[in-house]
């Protein structure tokens, strides 16, 4: 079969390949993948900034149909449609897991990092990881799944987002604009996104469509006192931070009000940021770094996007065959795109 294979460590090194067909183990299932969708982190290991054991297929974020199953696998069969979490390799034994974060095992070996990902006809995966797929909800938006599922672990789960809370989400990426549907349907009462003057074309439109209450662009205001003036000079509730830049993880501790919470879900890709550290004691405020996705998000998000509560086909801006993977990355890096689905 062909697929997208990552075959060394460095830049680029990333081609399509003719691979075999993956066989499942006893107690892992064989899926046809519908739709795969192309994540920021696919392009940072294109870029060699992100971890990785080549070679390996990419592909994270899928969906797809049970094509086979192993011989311990119960109740899944051939053509149910699923989604899989992406956390192969969680232990279930250690600390972490047993307290209930499988998802952040130091064991783990995500889909399309350490094993063999979805840029293909098919991929292998264990039954346990798997969430069933409702007919309501296409395999293009399922695809999105694991971000979504990112974001409600991080902004409902652990951040605890509450209706009529005021919040802005620094990046409006794929990451921030699903955070921003989310913070939608979790009834907050004002929601600003940020960005720079190449968001306009594309992702600050799908902002505004998602419902934002103002998109700021922070090439040409000042960002804290837009925020601060829309807020009675308080700041808002919470800010959630998708963009990993150290200009705008500064700029949360003066957006967020005193005693409020700054979620930060974009990875940096840096080792050391600096933060206005007395500045979060003064305010008191609770800084929560977010990492990857709980099971109980996934159900919530399967619930959320089955009810049409979250519209997150609103995000997709291009659909392709998987053979222009290229093509996708190019949109995505030129900011030409939201979220880009791969079609095996
Ligand atoms: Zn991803
Ligand atoms: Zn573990």
């Amino acid at each position: 079969m062909k697929a997208v294979v990552k075959y060394g460590k460095g830049k680029g090194m990333i081609e399509m390949r003719d691979i075999p067909e993956p066989i499942p183990k006893d107690d892992e299932v064989l899926i046809e993948v519908k739709a795969v969708s192309v994540c920021g982190s696919d392009l940072h290991i294109y870029h060699d900034s992100h971890p990785y054991w080549p070679p390996v297929v990419l592909g994270h974020e899928f969906s797809g149909v049970i094509a086979g199953v192993g011989k311990d696998v119960e109740g899944w069969k051939v053509g149910d449609r699923v989604v899989s979490e992406t956390r192969t390799g969680s232990c279930g034994v250690c600390y972490t897991c047993q307290s209930g974060f499988p998802q952040v095992c130091e064991h783990k070996r995500a889909f399309g990092i350490g094993i063999n990902g979805a840029y293909a006809k098919y991929v292998t995966g264990p039954a346990r990881l798997l969430h069933h797929l409702p007919d309501s909800i296409s395999f293009e938006v399922a695809a999105m799944l694991e971000p979504i599922a990112v974001c409600v672990t991080s902004i409902i789960e652990r951040c605890h987002i509450k209706a009529g809370d005021s919040v802005v989400i620094t990046g409006p990426g794929p990451i921030g604009l699903i955070s921003l549907a989310i913070a939608r349907a979790a009834g907050v009462k004002f929601v600003a996104i940020t960005g720079t003057s190449a968001d306009k074309k594309i992702r600050f439109k799908i902002a505004e469509a998602l419902g934002a209450d103002m998109v700021i662009n922070a090439q040409e205001e000042d960002v804290i006192k837009t925020v601060l003036d829309a807020t009675e000079g308080r700041g808002v509730d919470m800010v959630i931070e998708t963009s990993g830049s150290d200009v705008a993880i500064s700029q949360a501790f003066e957006m967020v009000r005193r005693v409020g919470r700054i979620c930060a879900i974009g990875i940096s890709g840096k080792t050391t940021v600096s933060i206005p550290y007395d500045r979060g004691i003064f305010k008191g405020i609770s800084f929560d770094f977010c990492f990857s996705s709980s099971w109980t998000a996934w159900e919530r998000s399967i619930g959320l996007l089955s009810k049409g509560i979250l519209k997150a086909e609103k995000l997709i801006t291009h659909t392709l065959p998987l053979e222009k993977w290229e093509e996708a990355f190019y949109l995505l890096e030129r900011l030409e795109a939201a979220k880009v689905i791969l079609i095996p």
